[in-house]
């Protein structure tokens, strides 16, 4: 927490607004459109992935339906496409950023399309903060005329070419789950310059009741908004996400400084100056899967978390039957991956422990 979220939280109590509406809420939401800018309007949800469903939904998005979605990512981003009964197409990283390959992402469209069957909606991913490569994926985007949702989950605070991420994507998505750069414990928001979409997000959100004295639904509704008290802990966050961000670059950077001269190491740098990552996780490479584990186990030894890089989509048991495009770049990325204790927290003598654990493992 960053010290203005309780005067936010007190307000609520004082005013009584303990609803899935409020000042914080609107507040909140304009916190996020300021940041943001480049004309988004912004709908604060009860997850990130409520957001992707509801984006999915008001994309029109339905069963039978083909949603191109990145295979190297949290199952999250998948998972409403399940929900919409649709079905998931995954597409292979590439190495530069560890997101959606541009050129498989065209490989799937073109071969869904000779298939007879147009994908509806491209879920590209940045992963770990990190953007995708954005000028080629969105270039795709309108030459097939496929919309994008940019799945900015964990990717608050980081820009492309100086512009925020989840201003890129036809609509785009945010998490504020506990463990996000900035969190409300839990809650998310939809993004888009489209502002009728987050007006019907907003609606679907909160049940979808028509204008009437009495109950009236002429729509499936969900119970998706954030309450108040929450927005009331994003309010207080939205003040701090600037310091987390430079945490969590300082965090990456001591650790590349300390651990770079080592063998057998390799960091997801940013491919140009016009990448820039809130660096969220701070993640490495090693040579192979036995020496990630060796440095797991060794962590792990000493009361350190870390974490495999996520496991690709296509290889989980629940979504191993969809078609994938692709070689095995996330898969190799997730058996020699791994993500370091990347907190805003940590001190420099945490990082210190977890630099000479790596290297005297090594
Ligand atoms: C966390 C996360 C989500 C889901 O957000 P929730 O707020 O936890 O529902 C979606 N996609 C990615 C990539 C995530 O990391």
């Amino acid at each position: 927490m960053g010290g203005a979220e309780r005067k936010y939280v007190q307000h609520a109590f004082d005013t009584n607004w303990i609803a899935p509406l409020g000042p914080n809420v609107d507040g909140f939401e304009h916190d996020l459109e300021k940041y943001l800018g480049h004309e988004v309007s912004v709908a604060a949800l009860s997850s990130g992935t409520a957001a992707l469903h509801l984006a999915l939904i008001i994309l029109g998005i339905k069963a039978g339906d083909e949603v191109i979605c990145q295979s190297m990512t949290f199952s999250a981003s998948a998972n409403p496409i399940v929900y919409q009964g649709a079905i998931p197409i995954f597409v292979d990283s590439e190495s530069a950023t560890w997101n959606m390959s541009p050129a498989f992402l065209k490989n799937a469209i073109e071969d869904r399309i000779s298939k007879g069957k147009k994908p509806k909606a491209i879920i590209v991913v940045h992963l770990y903060g990190m953007p995708a490569l954005l000028d080629e994926i969105v270039e795709i985007s309108l030459h097939y005329n496929i919309p994008i949702i940019e799945d900015a989950a964990e990717a608050l605070g980081s820009k492309y070419k100086n512009r925020p991420l989840g201003t890129f994507g036809n609509m785009a998505i945010l998490s504020f789950n506990g463990n996000k750069i900035i969190t409300t414990s839990g809650g998310g928001a939809l993004v888009s310059q489209n502002k009728d979409w987050t007006k019907q997000a907003r609606f679907l959100s909160t049940q979808a009741r028509d204008q009437a004295p009495h109950y009236q639904h002429s729509n499936i509704g969900y119970n998706y908004r954030i309450s108040n008290v929450l927005a009331g802990i994003g309010r207080g966050q939205m003040e701090v996400l600037d310091e987390r961000v430079s945490q969590r670059r300082a965090n990456f950077q001591f650790y590349k400084q300390e651990l770079s001269s080592a063998r057998g190491i390799t960091f997801c740098e940013e491919p140009g100056a016009e990448f820039f990552s809130n660096r969220w996780l701070t993640t490495l490479l090693f040579n192979s899967e036995g020496e990630r584990t060796k440095i797991y186990d060794a962590l792990n030894n000493k009361n350190i978390e870390s974490r495999p890089l996520w496991k690709p989509m296509h290889l989980q048991p629940i979504f191993e039957k969809y078609p994938f495009y692709g070689y095995d770049i996330c898969k190799e990325l997730f058996e020699k991956g791994l993500c370091i204790p990347s907190g805003s927290n940590l001190k420099k003598e945490d990082l210190e422990k977890v630099i000479s654990i790596i290297l005297s493992t090594l």
